[in-house]
């Protein structure tokens, strides 16, 4: 199999927000994106932030640390890294002293336990609530109707910095066909923006991933998780 080309993958992604952003009259500079790189090895993700990639997600914690050690230990400490995954709360504490965002925050036990840990280490970390917002089995994140009371309990956690709202679309061929979940989660986020929570600075949405970025673009999302289109498909999925 020939070597993955990271630039081209890179670019091509970098074309693929710049014309999404103009079919619908958005600045390409108000998408992040974050490159996930679950299941890749380090020399897979050093070869990724060499050419400028500053986000970084994973989503199992047991990933996470080592890689944010790694780069941390050769002083690269400039990479914003984010938990993107199925959160369990007694692993909040193997993360708290280093990761940036916590992008997965699906209940009040889990912001409770992230402030916890935050103001021990004196930090503020950044959160996003994720919202179910797909009609599938499986369910992650809290249901929208719980959202209200999740944000003004974060009130309380003053370590704690919620900065949007997170979600996974249905899993689908054709990404018109999820484009009325992202439509939800960005009205969901208008909602709450109009209540002004202390410790919440609701400006992100994060959703859209390889398959449905376009959609999820012209539906508002702020930051993009792509792993495929950057890393190559990933073994055994
Ligand atoms: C794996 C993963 C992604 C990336 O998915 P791709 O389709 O490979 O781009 C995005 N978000 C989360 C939460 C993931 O677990």
């Amino acid at each position: 199999m020939a070597p993955i080309n990271y630039s081209q993958n890179l670019e091509h992604i970098k074309q693929r927000i710049a014309s999404a952003c103009e079919a619908c009259g958005r600045n390409p500079a108000d998408i992040t994106l974050i490159a996930i790189s679950k299941t890749k090895p380090i020399e897979a993700l050093e070869a990724v932030r060499d050419l400028g990639q500053i986000h970084f997600g994973e989503n199992k914690v047991q990933e996470l640390v080592p890689k944010m050690e790694h780069f941390d230990e050769k002083g690269d400490t400039d990479i914003q890294w984010h938990m993107v995954g199925g959160l369990q709360t007694n692993k909040i504490k193997y993360l708290s002293d280093r990761v940036d965002w916590i992008d997965s925050v699906p209940k009040k036990k889990a912001l409770k336990e992230i402030n916890k840990r935050a103001k021990a280490s004196g930090r503020i970390i950044q959160t996003l609530i994720q919202v179910n917002i797909s009609n599938e089995e499986q369910k992650f994140g809290c249901e929208p109707d719980d959202l209200p009371a999740l944000l003004k309990a974060a009130e309380e956690y003053s370590h704690v910095k919620v900065m949007g709202l997170m979600g996974i679309a249905s899993f689908t061929d054709n990404p018109e066909d999820v484009r009325h979940e992202f439509k939800a989660l960005r009205c969901l986020l208008e909602q709450e923006q109009q209540k002004d929570y202390k410790n919440s600075d609701l400006k992100h949405l994060s959703m859209g991933m390889t398959n449905d970025l376009e959609v999820a673009i012209e539906e508002g999302s702020t930051m993009i998780r792509i792993g495929t289109a950057l890393f190559g498909a990933r073994d055994g999925q």
